[in-house]
């Protein structure tokens, strides 16, 4: 392990704790879950659990059995869900108790049934058309001696509160609660919550504003940044008029500059929609990224920064909309690129 890793993603678990205390109280009586998938998003799935687990959250969500796996042990009243159901190969652990699967199609539900079954979750599609039983299915008597814990739907157009869509599936998830009897209902995601309170049911499954990210204006003062990656300088440099910097020469400086070479990259999630758009901080000043991001390195004028030495740390602008508006990704695919790369040091 080297002592003093060169890059680092540096989040913020007082910000982690509290917008998932912000979700909880604007999901009123509803119970406020987690989902972990992909890592938690990139930030690191355990550590998010424990510190998420310890303010008062019990109900969290993974995409795959390999992800409740890596996961290990949960802390004690917690419960997991794996969202992708359960296929053949893994009802054995699935059947061990270390999560519920959430049963998403007819065949998922008979073979969970063949194997005499426990409390599960599932999965009604309310008109997004992914993953989900239709409620015509849900009506035919299939889930009969199913013990259902959580009865669940997603929402397709959250972010937009105006979509017809919300309201269409809304009611399509009264009908599915309605037929199929369970523990608890949940319909919301991040951008659900702030629809209001007749969206939350019983449990909510925020996860993109856990770490940041910010989908709805009343989020927008609420929510706090979780994730900034910091790297170093490796190399300062001074450009004359006309020379250029990085692949294909994409920028040409038009006067004298002082430059400063990134361990940052496209491997690290740093994507070349950054080129030329991008910005790092150092003491309050924005020092814009040039030229194009390569896989390990990314140019920045330190015009503003005299100061900054080879071996210096600046943080690079991770705010996730203003990242989002500059690199043409979503605030999702900014999170879960976030490369191997990174020490994860939590603050
Ligand atoms: C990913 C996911 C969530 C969380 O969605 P966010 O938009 O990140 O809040 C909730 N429910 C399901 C089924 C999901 O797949």
């Amino acid at each position: 392990m080297i002592s003093d890793p060169p890059s680092r993603l540096i989040l913020d678990g007082t910000a982690l704790v509290a917008n998932w205390c912000w979700l909880a109280q604007q999901s009123g009586p509803a119970a406020c879950g987690a989902a972990i998938k992909a890592d938690s998003y990139g930030v690191g799935a355990a550590e998010v659990v424990r510190r998420l687990a310890a303010a008062g959250c019990r109900d969290f969500f993974v995409a795959t059995w390999g992800e409740a796996l890596a996961l290990g042990r949960l802390p004690d009243g917690a419960s997991l869900a794996v969202l992708h159901g359960v296929r053949e190969s893994e009802m054995d652990f699935a059947r061990s108790g270390v999560a519920r699967p959430v049963l998403n199609t007819a065949a998922q539900v008979v073979r969970w049934k063949a194997a005499g079954g426990g409390p599960c979750d599932v999965m009604i599609d309310t008109g997004m058309n992914r993953l989900g039983l239709s409620l015509d299915e849900a009506a035919s008597g299939l889930l009969d001696g199913v013990m259902v814990d959580t009865l669940m739907s997603h929402l397709a157009c959250a972010d937009e509160p105006g979509h017809p869509l919300n309201r269409h599936q809304l009611e399509a998830f009264h009908a599915a609660r309605a037929l199929v009897p369970a523990r608890r209902y949940s319909l919301a995601n991040s951008a659900g919550i702030c629809l209001g309170q007749e969206y939350a049911f019983d449990l909510t499954r925020p996860g993109i504003a856990l770490y940041g990210g910010i989908q709805n204006e009343a989020a927008a003062e609420r929510i706090r940044q979780v994730v900034r990656p910091e790297v170093e300088i490796l190399q300062i440099r001074g450009i004359r008029p006309g020379d250029s910097v990085g692949y294909n020469a994409t920028f040409i400086a038009d006067r004298p500059m002082r430059i400063g070479i990134l361990n940052l990259g496209y491997a690290d999630g740093y994507l070349r929609g950054f080129s030329g758009t991008g910005c790092a901080l150092a003491a309050g000043k924005r020092l814009p990224v040039i030229g194009r991001v390569s896989m390990d390195l990314t140019a920045i004028d330190l015009g503003d920064a005299p100061e900054l030495q080879e071996g210096d740390r600046v943080t690079i602008d991770f705010d996730l909309p203003r990242a989002s508006r500059q690199s043409g990704l979503s605030q999702y695919e900014l999170l879960t690129t976030l490369g191997r790369r990174y020490h994860r040091q939590w603050s």
